[in-house]
């Protein structure tokens, strides 16, 4: 397919992984450790590499406050990597622009998910995403990535 996007499904156990964790959160303030077990015989390395991630806040949740564009308010996530990259996801999309997502998801199907995707998964669940305006170029460049995402990808 092109612009190295394919169509990449998680395991159905995944999602009730998610709301489960999301439930565990809510109500106890940290993630269980049989919870972070089973997220880890799914996902593997990623989760460890994601929980990393977590204790730097590196997840911004870019906002619209624009009564036009209303309905898109917290419409993408940006996630910083390691080295200062900025990896632009959409929310409960699996689908990250990052080399890992192309060779280890997409190609070599060795994983289901990277570590950006996952550490913005959990940084929702947990309430710690940085909030930031968008500016307008970066609506148009979300919208189009948006737009192909929406070709061949599965919900989170
Ligand atoms: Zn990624």
């Amino acid at each position: 397919m092109q612009n190295g996007i394919r169509k990449t499904v998680l395991p159905f156990v995944t999602n009730d992984l998610f709301s489960e964790m999301e439930r565990i959160y809510s109500e106890e303030g940290k993630f269980s450790d049989e919870s972070l077990l089973a997220l880890h015989a799914v996902c593997g390395a990623p989760l460890e590499r994601a929980l990393e991630m977590l204790e730097k806040d590196c997840v911004t949740l870019l906002t619209t406050s624009n009564d036009i564009r209303q309905a898109l308010q917290f419409f993408a996530l940006q996630v910083s990597g390691g080295r200062g990259e900025l990896y632009t996801l959409l929310p409960n999309i699996n689908f990250c622009p990052c080399l890992a997502y192309a060779h280890q998801v997409v190609s070599a199907r060795t994983h289901v998910t990277c570590k950006h995707v996952l550490a913005a998964r959990l940084s929702q669940m947990m309430g710690r995403t940085v909030r930031k305006e968008a500016t307008p170029e970066e609506v148009a460049r979300i919208l189009c990535l948006a737009a192909h995402a929406d070709k061949g990808n599965e919900l989170l």
